[in-house]
């Protein structure tokens, strides 16, 4: 920390009061401060984040625009009530929606290029297949689309198809998202990590002992919330994600669910594999903040690329990466106002890509009802 006092000319710049502070620049943070400063453009709106740029998930998953394969949404049956789940979905639907509309397709590098969930045991495959008109109706009611789901084979697998669903690219649906931002007025610090939210001052402290003051402040940290706001339980869970160099007559080139969701991979640019998930397989171990690699989670999943998918021999990691996602305990996020002064959103269990645009927006509005 540089041990400067103020200048005039620095307190007036900056121990003004915003109207808004928002904590955490990921694509939920960000949204608020779009959506927010969109209808109060005379408002001053503030983004702080710890990261040298948002360092959670948003930039670090795998661009999947999904709104649920059928066996995921068989899991979500035994934790929630029908109506719930359809609420889900229609909210992952209409956030993708909203997202592609707000960013633009080209921008973001949106496609469809074919979805599927594949199966290697066919008494799942069954009881998916036993499943599909549930979906189907629950797409149908979330989101009027008829027909999403289908029994299919793939690559010589069994097969669900998925239509509707896509991927993008999840940097560029950041920067777009910021550059956007930047033109509409809205501010950021980085590297600013926060220490402490004072919810019924509305003033923040950072790390380096620089007090902000807000007239409403949104916290939008995610699986770190817990860290600032004890009451508020958000249990954190690492995924790892690896790309390959690029593979010879590459045959993956859709977007794929295997396994309830856990396990996710999609073809990169023309001829690269994206794989990641497997959490459930060390989830004690990957109930953690922390970055890092699980060499278990990782040779599982190089087992996988092997022996299920047959990658041809000889293929090669070229990067590798885990992101921190925030789970809720039935996977429906929380947004809710906590003080006089403060909202939270947290708990995208996941799904952000899809819901975090649409939380962003929601909250923008409780602010504006509420401020
Ligand atoms: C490996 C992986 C793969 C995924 N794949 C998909 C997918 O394919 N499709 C999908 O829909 N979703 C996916 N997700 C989930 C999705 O990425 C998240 O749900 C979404 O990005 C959450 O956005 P957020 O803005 O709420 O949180 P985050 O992006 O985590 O942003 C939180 C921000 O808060 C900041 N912060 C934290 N603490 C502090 C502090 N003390 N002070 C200041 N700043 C702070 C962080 O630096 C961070 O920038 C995946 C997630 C991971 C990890």
């Amino acid at each position: 920390m540089i041990n400067a006092e103020r200048s005039f000319w620095e307190s007036e710049l900056y121990d003004g009061e915003f109207d808004l502070i928002v904590i955490g620049a990921g694509l939920t943070g960000q949204s608020i401060a779009h959506f927010y400063k969109g209808s109060h453009p005379e408002e001053k709106v503030l983004v702080v984040d710890r990261g040298f740029f948002p360092i959670g998930a948003s930039t670090r998953n795998a661009g999947f625009a999904c709104f649920g394969s059928v066996t995921e949404h068989m899991a979500d049956m035994k934790i929630e009530e029908e109506p719930k789940i359809i609420d889900r979905i229609r909210r992952r639907f209409n956030g993708l929606k909203l997202l592609r509309n707000t960013l633009g397709d080209k921008n973001i590098e949106y496609r469809e290029p074919g979805a599927y969930e594949i199966f290697t045991d066919q008494k799942v495959y069954k009881e998916a297949l036993a499943h599909l008109d549930t979906c189907n109706r629950w797409l149908n009611e979330a989101a009027g689309v008829n027909d999403v789901y289908g029994a299919t084979e793939h690559n010589g697998f069994p097969a669900i198809s998925i239509k509707h669903e896509g991927c993008l690219h999840p940097g560029k649906m950041m920067r777009t998202l910021y550059e956007k931002n930047l033109k509409l007025g809205v501010e950021f610090r980085w590297q600013s990590p926060v220490s402490e939210i004072r919810q019924n001052e509305g003033s923040i402290l950072l790390e380096n002992g620089i007090e902000l003051k807000g007239r409403q402040l949104a916290v939008a940290t995610n699986s770190f919330t817990s860290k600032l706001l004890g009451d508020i339980k958000i249990k954190p869970g690492r995924g790892f994600v690896l790309v390959t160099k690029p593979i010879p007559d590459f045959k993956w080139k859709g977007t794929y669910h295997y396994d309830a969701g856990y396990y996710y991979f999609r073809g990169v640019g023309n001829d690269q594999l994206l794989l990641g998930g497997a959490r459930s397989l060390d989830i004690d171990v990957e109930t953690t903040t922390e970055f890092g690699t699980n060499e278990k989670i990782k040779n599982h999943l190089l087992s996988f690329a092997n022996d299920v998918l047959k990658l041809p021999q000889g293929w090669e990691v070229e990067i590798e990466w885990s992101g921190i996602m925030g789970f809720t305990p039935t996977k429906s996020p929380i947004l809710k106002r906590i003080s006089d002064k403060a909202i939270v959103v947290a708990g995208l269990s996941g799904m952000g890509v899809a819901l975090g645009m649409q939380l962003g927006k929601e909250a923008s509005e409780l602010l504006r009802v509420e401020s």
